[in-house]
């Protein structure tokens, strides 16, 4: 064991601290630092001299100053009250931090993860005497009015449980054991450990099939995510990155939603803060916290404690995707990760690669989205779970051939491209239709019970795309040789794909009703669309003077249907009634 290896620091660059002495470590213990035992993780190994990535402020540390292996990996403590909690990098609970020390956060403080006073009620699922092994449920707590937490043996046990019975329970009290076949114990507890870089395991990874639905029209109809699927969005500063991350915490179907600020300017980690605890759960009635894990890193936090909280997030999720459960995780922004890997790469002195960034950074990032996904959880009962990540990424300039865009766009199967025009014009979300995509499309027409609207809805879908790419061709027509010279029916082209955006694909995420769209409602307001541009078509080729449809009254309704109330969606498909009506009256 590395345990009690004791060194002295030999030297300190900003954020990492090299020591000697530490002969018989290990690579990725955890070590504390200096007299304020600031924490910190083993990243280089050279002989007995250890490189030290430190997640905490390294002013006014030197050399000669001590450093103690705590012989473990960097872990995160898995249990009853990772609900509702606001973390910082390394899983210390932010309020309490506040708290203890006053508006900042004292160095070396090492406030464990989970509270070690509440008592959770445990309920046994299993009896005493059955054979278990890692992953298999033993029993549930209901941590939260929305979550069922399901209490797992951990990882390599196997044996007989014994003594298992229901009650009261801190996280460190025995709710039971496991007795092995050689007679080994071991304490079943209502918590138990991870190392954060190491991916928890499963029993076999599935492909996603089902869309992770968001309330977001431009994302669930045109570029929707799965479940246990990857999203990109990378833009420009000011583009809507994070109000999209915060939407799709807010409203996707997931069971636990884990949101991970990975230095992004302070002030939108405080609106976070301030805002979410806010917020209820449209689909329960509940405060959204009831299912959420906040990670909070904001850029006057130390770089390296952005790096680990991107792994302490995701270990989280894998967690709650262990459980048998959906999970969304959405890291704002990953650029901020990836500046504080190179930043930590320079102070190694290790060969930059290209923009200064490690040559590793794409192996890095491709295992961080490698372990999202739709998998067969480890243990019984058998269960499937499903971890989904959205990445936002902000390249200098909104350049999308940055390395960290590049090695995202590598591995994620959505891409939600942000666009500065957009922004400017006040299209938000600004994500452009033409250079977007999804995989996952093909699943988009299983969201619906009935098969016909699932069907129908993939063909609006993809005919609103085909009338977008014709919209693009004829305003580059229309600016070459001027709007006289197109026909009547690609005006009425132009006209629809006017509608399409303004009315289905823009979207207020301020606004109290248009800020979330049921798939249903995104199918009645798509329909009416289509519709007016169908029958608008039939009466051009009646003879119908097309200005004359375009001066038709329901088009306010149809740009009004977005700010329909839900319960009122007859309302909404009764447009397409009014529209014959209104049709009719032309005609004749
Ligand atoms: P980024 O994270 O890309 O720098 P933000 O997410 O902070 O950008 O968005 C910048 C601003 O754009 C927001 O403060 C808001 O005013 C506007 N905005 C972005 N998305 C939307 C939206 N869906 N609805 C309304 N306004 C939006
Ligand atoms: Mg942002």
């Amino acid at each position: 064991m590395s345990e009690n290896i004791s060194g002295k620091i030999v030297k300190v660059a900003g954020p990492v601290v090299v020591a000697e002495e530490m002969g018989g470590s290990r690579m990725y213990d955890v070590v504390r630092v200096g007299e304020e035992n600031l924490i910190g993780e083993i990243v280089e190994l050279h002989g007995d001299c250890a490189s030290i990535q430190v997640y905490e402020d390294t002013v006014g540390i030197g050399p000669g100053e001590k450093v103690v292996n705590t012989g473990a990996p960097l872990s995160v403590e898995l249990g009853p009250g990772l609900i509702s909690s606001i973390y910082d990098g390394i899983q210390r609970p932010l309020d309490q931090l506040y708290d203890l020390q006053g508006s900042y956060i004292k160095r070396g403080s090492a406030i464990p993860g989970l509270n070690r006073e509440t008592k959770w009620e445990f309920k046994p699922t299993i009896e005493n005497g059955t054979k278990v092994f890692g992953g298999d449920i033993v029993g549930e707590v209901q941590e939260s009015t929305l979550l069922l937490h399901k209490i797992m043996v951990p990882a390599g046990v196997t044996g007989t449980v014994e003594g298992l019975n229901a009650g009261s329970f801190t996280v460190e009290e025995v709710i039971g054991n496991v007795v092995g076949d050689d007679g080994n114990r071991t304490e079943l507890k209502l918590m138990q450990k991870w190392a954060v870089r190491t991916p928890r395991m499963s029993k076999k990874r599935l492909a996603p099939n089902e869309i992770l639905v968001t309330g977001q029209r431009v994302v669930d109809a045109f570029f929707p995510i799965a479940k246990g699927g990857t999203a990109c969005v990378p833009g420009p500063f000011g583009t809507g990155k994070t109000v999209v991350q915060h939407q799709l915490a807010k409203w996707v179907n997931a069971d636990v939603v884990v949101y991970v600020g990975c230095g992004e300017r302070g002030n939108e980690m405080t609106d976070v803060l301030m805002e979410f605890p806010e917020l209820i759960d449209p689909h329960s009635g509940e405060p959204l916290m009831k299912r959420v894990v906040l990670l909070a890193n904001t850029s006057d936090m130390p770089v390296a404690a952005r790096e680990a909280s991107v792994y302490t997030g995701i270990t989280i999720a894998e967690y709650f995707r262990d459980m048998g459960y959906s999970v969304a995780l959405m890291a704002d922004s990953t650029s901020r990760w990836a500046e504080a890997m190179r930043e930590i790469s320079t102070r190694l002195e290790e060969m930059p690669a290209e923009e200064g960034y490690p040559a590793y950074l794409g192996a890095r990032i491709a295992s961080f989205y490698e372990r999202a996904g739709r998998v067969v959880c480890t243990g019984s009962p058998n269960r499937e779970g499903a971890l989904s990540i959205i990445g936002a990424v902000s390249p200098p300039g909104g350049d999308l051939s940055d390395s960290v865009v590049q090695a995202t766009l590598h591995v994620v199967k959505v891409f939600w491209s942000l666009q500065g025009r957009l922004a400017q014009q006040r299209h938000f979300p600004a994500i452009d239709w033409l250079t977007s995509y999804s995989f996952y499309k093909q699943y988009l027409k299983d969201v619906f019970e009935d098969v016909d609207k699932g069907e129908e809805m993939a063909k609006m879908s993809q005919l609103s795309m085909i009338l977008l790419e014709q919209e693009a061709e004829l305003a580059e027509i229309v600016r070459l040789v001027g709007a006289e010279s197109i026909s009547a029916k690609d005006r009425m082209v132009l006209e629809t794909c006017k509608s399409i955006r303004e009315d289905f694909l823009h979207q207020n995420a301020f606004h109290k009703v248009d800020t979330h769209t049921s798939i249903d409602k995104q199918y009645e307001i798509l329909k009416s669309i289509l519709h007016l541009h169908e029958q608008g078509l039939a009466a051009i080729k009646r003879g119908v003077e097309a200005s004359e449809i375009f001066a038709l009254k329901v088009r306010e309704e149809i740009a009004r249907s977005s700010f329909i109330p839900e319960k009122e969606l007859a309302k909404v498909a009764g447009i397409r009634d009014t529209i014959d009506v209104q049709m009719k009256a032309l005609s004749s």
